[in-house]
Protein backbone atom coordinates (compact mmCIF):
# COMPACT_ATOMS: atom_id res chain seq x y z
CA UNK A 1 0.00 0.00 0.00
CA UNK A 2 1.31 3.51 -0.60
CA UNK A 3 -0.10 4.68 2.49
CA UNK A 4 2.51 5.32 4.98
CA UNK A 5 0.27 7.16 7.31
CA UNK A 6 -3.42 7.88 8.59
CA UNK A 7 -3.10 11.31 8.41
CA UNK A 8 -2.26 10.69 4.62
CA UNK A 9 -5.46 8.63 3.81
CA UNK A 10 -7.28 11.60 5.94
CA UNK A 11 -5.62 13.93 3.14
CA UNK A 12 -6.86 12.77 0.29
CA UNK A 13 -9.98 11.52 1.62
CA UNK A 14 -10.79 15.40 2.07
CA UNK A 15 -9.15 16.47 -1.22
CA UNK A 16 -11.14 14.22 -3.38
CA UNK A 17 -14.31 13.87 -1.17
CA UNK A 18 -13.86 10.07 -0.63
CA UNK A 19 -14.22 8.19 1.89
CA UNK A 20 -11.68 6.22 3.75
CA UNK A 21 -12.88 3.55 2.71
CA UNK A 22 -12.47 4.59 -0.80
CA UNK A 23 -9.35 5.70 -0.55
CA UNK A 24 -8.69 2.47 0.62
CA UNK A 25 -9.80 0.79 -2.07
CA UNK A 26 -8.68 2.65 -4.77
CA UNK A 27 -5.19 2.20 -3.56
CA UNK A 28 -5.79 -1.70 -3.11
CA UNK A 29 -7.33 -1.91 -6.20
CA UNK A 30 -3.92 0.06 -7.67
CA UNK A 31 -1.83 -2.72 -5.52
CA UNK A 32 -3.77 -5.95 -6.23
CA UNK A 33 -4.37 -5.11 -9.97
CA UNK A 34 -7.77 -6.68 -9.38
CA UNK A 35 -11.02 -4.78 -9.39
CA UNK A 36 -13.29 -3.29 -6.77
CA UNK A 37 -15.41 -6.12 -7.02
CA UNK A 38 -12.83 -8.95 -7.43
CA UNK A 39 -11.11 -7.33 -4.18
CA UNK A 40 -14.56 -7.39 -2.11
CA UNK A 41 -14.91 -11.14 -2.94
CA UNK A 42 -11.73 -12.29 -1.56
CA UNK A 43 -12.33 -10.16 1.67
CA UNK A 44 -15.33 -11.62 1.43
CA UNK A 45 -14.15 -14.97 1.50
CA UNK A 46 -11.92 -14.10 4.59
CA UNK A 47 -15.10 -13.04 6.25
CA UNK A 48 -16.66 -16.59 5.67
CA UNK A 49 -13.87 -18.44 6.97
CA UNK A 50 -13.62 -16.16 9.86
CA UNK A 51 -17.70 -16.98 10.68
CA UNK A 52 -16.94 -20.58 9.98
CA UNK A 53 -14.17 -21.06 12.28
CA UNK A 54 -16.95 -19.63 14.56
CA UNK A 55 -19.43 -22.47 13.58
CA UNK A 56 -16.69 -25.10 14.03
CA UNK A 57 -15.57 -23.90 17.46
CA UNK A 58 -15.25 -27.73 19.11
CA UNK A 59 -15.29 -26.70 22.90
CA UNK A 60 -13.94 -30.26 23.80
CA UNK A 61 -10.29 -29.77 22.63
CA UNK A 62 -7.61 -29.06 24.59
CA UNK A 63 -4.39 -26.92 23.54
CA UNK A 64 -0.69 -28.83 23.53
CA UNK A 65 -0.24 -27.26 27.05
CA UNK A 66 -3.76 -28.78 28.08
CA UNK A 67 -4.26 -25.26 29.64
CA UNK A 68 -6.24 -23.75 26.73
CA UNK A 69 -9.90 -25.09 25.29
CA UNK A 70 -13.45 -25.15 26.73
CA UNK A 71 -13.57 -21.62 27.85
CA UNK A 72 -15.89 -19.83 25.02
CA UNK A 73 -18.33 -22.80 26.12
CA UNK A 74 -18.34 -21.36 29.13
CA UNK A 75 -18.46 -18.05 28.43
CA UNK A 76 -21.46 -18.47 26.31
CA UNK A 77 -23.15 -20.47 29.35
CA UNK A 78 -22.64 -17.48 31.50
CA UNK A 79 -24.36 -15.19 28.93
CA UNK A 80 -27.74 -17.76 28.62
CA UNK A 81 -27.65 -17.21 32.43
CA UNK A 82 -28.26 -13.19 33.05
CA UNK A 83 -26.12 -12.39 35.22
CA UNK A 84 -23.36 -10.57 34.51
CA UNK A 85 -22.30 -6.67 34.30
CA UNK A 86 -21.90 -6.61 30.24
CA UNK A 87 -24.94 -6.66 27.73
CA UNK A 88 -25.58 -9.46 25.09
CA UNK A 89 -22.58 -7.57 22.51
CA UNK A 90 -20.35 -7.44 24.74
CA UNK A 91 -20.86 -10.94 26.39
CA UNK A 92 -20.55 -11.91 22.64
CA UNK A 93 -17.44 -10.56 21.66
CA UNK A 94 -15.92 -11.95 24.56
CA UNK A 95 -16.98 -15.36 24.14
CA UNK A 96 -16.29 -14.86 20.13
CA UNK A 97 -12.83 -14.31 20.64
CA UNK A 98 -12.40 -17.16 23.23
CA UNK A 99 -13.35 -19.18 20.82
CA UNK A 100 -11.22 -18.06 17.33
CA UNK A 101 -8.08 -17.97 20.24
CA UNK A 102 -8.59 -21.35 20.97
CA UNK A 103 -9.70 -22.70 17.87
CA UNK A 104 -5.87 -21.61 16.93
CA UNK A 105 -4.17 -23.19 19.99
CA UNK A 106 -5.69 -26.85 19.18
CA UNK A 107 -4.93 -26.22 15.41
CA UNK A 108 -7.94 -25.04 13.66
CA UNK A 109 -8.35 -23.03 10.62
CA UNK A 110 -8.69 -19.47 11.70
CA UNK A 111 -7.97 -15.88 9.24
CA UNK A 112 -4.61 -14.48 10.98
CA UNK A 113 -5.93 -10.77 11.43
CA UNK A 114 -3.27 -9.36 11.41
CA UNK A 115 -1.45 -12.56 13.04
CA UNK A 116 -2.52 -15.84 14.45
CA UNK A 117 -1.65 -14.63 17.66
CA UNK A 118 -4.38 -12.17 17.83
CA UNK A 119 -6.84 -13.89 15.60
CA UNK A 120 -9.76 -13.59 17.86
CA UNK A 121 -10.24 -9.95 18.12
CA UNK A 122 -11.71 -8.42 14.79
CA UNK A 123 -13.64 -11.51 14.68
CA UNK A 124 -15.63 -11.36 17.74
CA UNK A 125 -16.29 -8.07 17.36
CA UNK A 126 -17.51 -8.21 14.10
CA UNK A 127 -19.61 -11.49 14.54
CA UNK A 128 -21.37 -9.74 17.98
CA UNK A 129 -21.88 -6.81 15.39
CA UNK A 130 -23.78 -8.60 12.77
CA UNK A 131 -25.76 -10.64 15.48
CA UNK A 132 -26.88 -8.18 17.85
CA UNK A 133 -26.59 -4.99 15.39
CA UNK A 134 -27.76 -6.17 11.83
CA UNK A 135 -25.01 -5.31 9.87
CA UNK A 136 -25.07 -6.83 6.00
CA UNK A 137 -22.21 -9.01 4.97
CA UNK A 138 -21.21 -6.00 2.34
CA UNK A 139 -20.99 -3.37 5.12
CA UNK A 140 -18.59 -5.43 7.10
CA UNK A 141 -16.51 -6.63 4.27
CA UNK A 142 -15.99 -2.75 2.92
CA UNK A 143 -15.15 -1.86 6.80
CA UNK A 144 -12.74 -4.43 6.68
CA UNK A 145 -10.77 -2.76 4.15
CA UNK A 146 -10.91 -0.12 6.42
CA UNK A 147 -9.23 -2.14 9.14
CA UNK A 148 -6.79 -3.40 6.38
CA UNK A 149 -5.71 -0.26 5.41
CA UNK A 150 -4.93 0.56 9.27
CA UNK A 151 -2.91 -2.33 9.37
CA UNK A 152 -1.06 -1.59 6.57
CA UNK A 153 0.02 1.55 8.24
CA UNK A 154 0.67 0.30 10.81
CA UNK A 155 2.75 -2.44 9.81
CA UNK A 156 4.95 0.30 7.26
CA UNK A 157 5.33 2.56 10.40
CA UNK A 158 6.24 0.06 12.99
CA UNK A 159 4.86 -3.67 13.76
CA UNK A 160 2.37 -6.03 13.55
CA UNK A 161 4.36 -9.09 14.98
CA UNK A 162 5.17 -9.61 18.85
CA UNK A 163 8.51 -11.28 18.28
CA UNK A 164 9.67 -7.34 16.31
CA UNK A 165 7.30 -5.30 19.03
CA UNK A 166 6.05 -7.05 21.52
CA UNK A 167 2.16 -7.98 22.19
CA UNK A 168 0.99 -4.47 21.52
CA UNK A 169 2.22 -4.60 18.28
CA UNK A 170 0.11 -7.86 17.70
CA UNK A 171 -3.12 -7.83 19.59
CA UNK A 172 -2.77 -3.97 20.09
CA UNK A 173 -2.57 -3.76 16.00
CA UNK A 174 -5.48 -5.97 16.18
CA UNK A 175 -7.59 -3.96 18.12
CA UNK A 176 -6.18 -0.51 16.27
CA UNK A 177 -8.04 -2.44 13.06
CA UNK A 178 -11.32 -3.47 14.74
CA UNK A 179 -11.56 -0.14 16.53
CA UNK A 180 -11.15 1.65 12.64
CA UNK A 181 -13.64 -0.76 10.64
CA UNK A 182 -16.28 -0.34 14.05
CA UNK A 183 -16.11 3.65 13.47
CA UNK A 184 -16.43 2.93 9.65
CA UNK A 185 -19.61 0.43 10.22
CA UNK A 186 -21.34 3.45 11.67
CA UNK A 187 -20.49 6.23 9.10
CA UNK A 188 -18.39 7.79 11.90
CA UNK A 189 -15.49 9.95 10.00
CA UNK A 190 -11.74 9.82 8.60
CA UNK A 191 -11.05 11.65 11.67
CA UNK A 192 -13.21 9.89 13.92
CA UNK A 193 -11.38 6.47 12.65
CA UNK A 194 -8.14 7.72 13.50
CA UNK A 195 -9.08 9.04 17.11
CA UNK A 196 -10.38 5.15 17.76
CA UNK A 197 -7.24 4.01 16.23
CA UNK A 198 -4.97 6.13 18.19
CA UNK A 199 -6.67 5.85 21.81
CA UNK A 200 -7.04 1.79 21.13
CA UNK A 201 -3.00 1.86 20.51
CA UNK A 202 -2.46 4.25 23.62
CA UNK A 203 -4.40 1.83 25.63
CA UNK A 204 -2.31 -1.48 24.91
CA UNK A 205 0.95 0.78 24.75
CA UNK A 206 3.99 -1.46 26.03
CA UNK A 207 1.95 -4.69 26.17
CA UNK A 208 4.49 -7.49 25.95
CA UNK A 209 4.99 -11.41 24.15
CA UNK A 210 5.34 -13.49 26.67
CA UNK A 211 3.56 -16.62 25.81
CA UNK A 212 4.01 -19.44 28.38
CA UNK A 213 6.68 -22.06 27.08
CA UNK A 214 6.28 -20.55 23.74
CA UNK A 215 3.07 -21.74 22.62
CA UNK A 216 0.06 -19.56 21.56
CA UNK A 217 -2.04 -19.97 24.57
CA UNK A 218 -1.26 -18.29 27.88
CA UNK A 219 -1.64 -15.23 28.19
CA UNK A 220 -2.63 -14.92 24.03
CA UNK A 221 -5.89 -16.46 24.24
CA UNK A 222 -7.33 -14.03 26.45
CA UNK A 223 -5.96 -11.38 25.66
CA UNK A 224 -8.07 -11.17 22.75
CA UNK A 225 -10.57 -10.71 24.63
CA UNK A 226 -9.26 -7.90 26.14
CA UNK A 227 -8.09 -6.32 23.07
CA UNK A 228 -11.44 -6.95 21.46
CA UNK A 229 -12.91 -5.36 24.29
CA UNK A 230 -10.75 -2.24 23.92
CA UNK A 231 -11.47 -1.82 20.52
CA UNK A 232 -15.01 -1.21 21.25
CA UNK A 233 -14.81 1.22 24.07
CA UNK A 234 -12.39 3.25 21.92
CA UNK A 235 -14.58 2.82 18.72
CA UNK A 236 -17.39 4.13 21.37
CA UNK A 237 -15.30 6.72 22.39
CA UNK A 238 -14.59 7.69 19.07
CA UNK A 239 -18.00 7.73 17.76
CA UNK A 240 -19.39 10.32 20.70
CA UNK A 241 -16.62 12.66 19.49
CA UNK A 242 -13.77 12.42 21.96
CA UNK A 243 -10.70 13.14 20.15
CA UNK A 244 -7.14 11.81 20.86
CA UNK A 245 -4.80 14.21 22.48
CA UNK A 246 -1.83 12.65 20.80
CA UNK A 247 -2.01 12.69 17.21
CA UNK A 248 -2.74 8.79 15.55
CA UNK A 249 0.48 8.51 13.76
CA UNK A 250 2.47 9.94 16.52
CA UNK A 251 0.97 6.95 18.76
CA UNK A 252 1.66 4.31 16.17
CA UNK A 253 5.39 6.04 16.54
CA UNK A 254 5.46 6.05 19.76
CA UNK A 255 4.33 2.30 19.82
CA UNK A 256 7.65 2.06 17.18
CA UNK A 257 9.95 3.01 20.26
CA UNK A 258 8.43 1.56 22.71
CA UNK A 259 8.89 -1.60 20.74
CA UNK A 260 12.76 -0.67 19.32
CA UNK A 261 13.34 -0.14 23.76
CA UNK A 262 11.65 -3.32 24.97
CA UNK A 263 13.93 -6.26 25.90
CA UNK A 264 13.95 -9.45 23.75
CA UNK A 265 12.48 -11.15 26.61
CA UNK A 266 9.18 -9.15 26.13
CA UNK A 267 9.75 -10.53 22.22
CA UNK A 268 7.90 -13.71 22.03
CA UNK A 269 11.15 -15.49 23.52
CA UNK A 270 8.96 -17.00 26.08
CA UNK A 271 11.44 -15.87 28.71
CA UNK A 272 10.16 -13.17 30.60
CA UNK A 273 6.52 -11.88 31.59
CA UNK A 274 3.56 -14.52 32.22
CA UNK A 275 6.58 -17.38 30.42
CA UNK A 276 8.45 -16.68 33.19
CA UNK A 277 6.28 -16.95 36.68
CA UNK A 278 6.45 -20.03 38.84
CA UNK A 279 3.61 -21.53 36.75
CA UNK A 280 4.67 -20.36 33.57
CA UNK A 281 8.55 -22.02 34.25
CA UNK A 282 5.94 -25.19 35.33
CA UNK A 283 4.03 -25.90 32.29
CA UNK A 284 7.58 -25.20 29.51
CA UNK A 285 9.18 -28.07 32.27
CA UNK A 286 6.32 -30.23 31.83
CA UNK A 287 6.04 -30.26 28.25
CA UNK A 288 9.84 -30.24 27.72
CA UNK A 289 9.38 -34.15 29.62
CA UNK A 290 6.61 -34.94 27.29
S1 LIG B 1 1.66 -12.75 23.84
FE1 LIG B 1 2.91 -12.83 21.98
S2 LIG B 1 2.31 -14.73 20.96
FE2 LIG B 1 0.71 -14.22 22.45
S3 LIG B 1 -0.81 -13.01 21.30
FE3 LIG B 1 0.60 -11.57 22.26
S4 LIG B 1 2.13 -11.20 20.67
FE4 LIG B 1 1.06 -13.07 20.08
Amino acid sequence: MAYNSISEIIEICKEDGISFYEAVMRDTCKDTGHSEEENMTRMSEMWRVMCEASVGYDADLKSRSGLVGGSGRQMEAYMKSGGSYCGEFILTVMAEALKMGESNACMKRIVAAPTAGSCGVMPSVYIAVKKNHGFSDEAIVKSMFVAAGVGQVIAARAFIAGATGGCQAEIGTAAAMTAAGLVALKDGTPEQIANAVAMTLKGMLGLVCDPVAGLVEVPCVKRNVTGAANAVVCAEMALAGIDSAIPVDQVIDAMREVGDNMPSIYKETACGGCANTPRGLEVARMLEKS
